[in-house]
């Protein structure tokens, strides 16, 4: 993503959760700064280190808050997530350009799944199953994926809900 120097990101998503009626809360505002600073620095943070990071700047702040106030937020469209190999959930800010696209084409999402998904949007992420590593893949590399599957079986391809697996230039280097 290239959109990591815009200032007001935090202020952005602050904004929408009141229009949403939502509650500010020094949780929500300490989740969202430390996924902000995470996207910035091109990190994918899990749950637990954001956990971490928020227990630094509101020590008051406990970790069960900070796991209900990712649901909360996922949940009201500032953030999004995706989903890793074996169990890992990674979190970024949603940007405001993939807004339009969360109410696009909700009927292609009829997952079973019980936790608030901000859906279609956002960018393809891998994941290197020997070193862990969280990379995002260049933009569009899976739209024609996408344009086959829809073509020819009809399925809607969400292309930024879940992370592809693989070996790191690293890793796959060295083996
Ligand atoms: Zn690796
Ligand atoms: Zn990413």
């Amino acid at each position: 993503m290239n959109a990591r120097t815009d200032a007001g990101r935090v202020e952005a998503a602050l904004a929408r959760l009141r229009q949403l009626g939502e509650r500010i809360t020094p949780a929500r505002q300490a989740v969202l700064r430390v996924i902000d600073n995470a996207d910035r620095a091109d990190e994918h943070l899990s749950a637990e280190h954001i956990g971490e990071r928020v227990a630094a700047l509101e020590p008051s702040v406990h970790r069960a808050t900070v796991y209900r106030t990712l649901t909360a937020l996922t949940g009201a469209g500032v953030l999004t997530h995706v989903h890793l190999g074996g169990t890992g959930t990674v979190y970024h800010l949603a940007t405001p350009a993939s807004e339009p696209a969360l109410e696009a084409n909700p009927a292609a999402y009829g997952s079973g799944d019980s936790e608030p998904h901000a859906h279609g949007h956002g960018h393809t992420h891998v994941q290197c199953v020997v070193c862990g590593r969280v990379q995002d893949a260049p933009a569009g590399v899976l739209d024609e994926a996408a344009r086959l599957m829809r073509e020819e079986q009809g399925f809607e391809l969400d292309t930024s809900h879940a992370a592809l697996l693989g070996r790191c230039a690293d890793c796959a280097g060295r083996t």
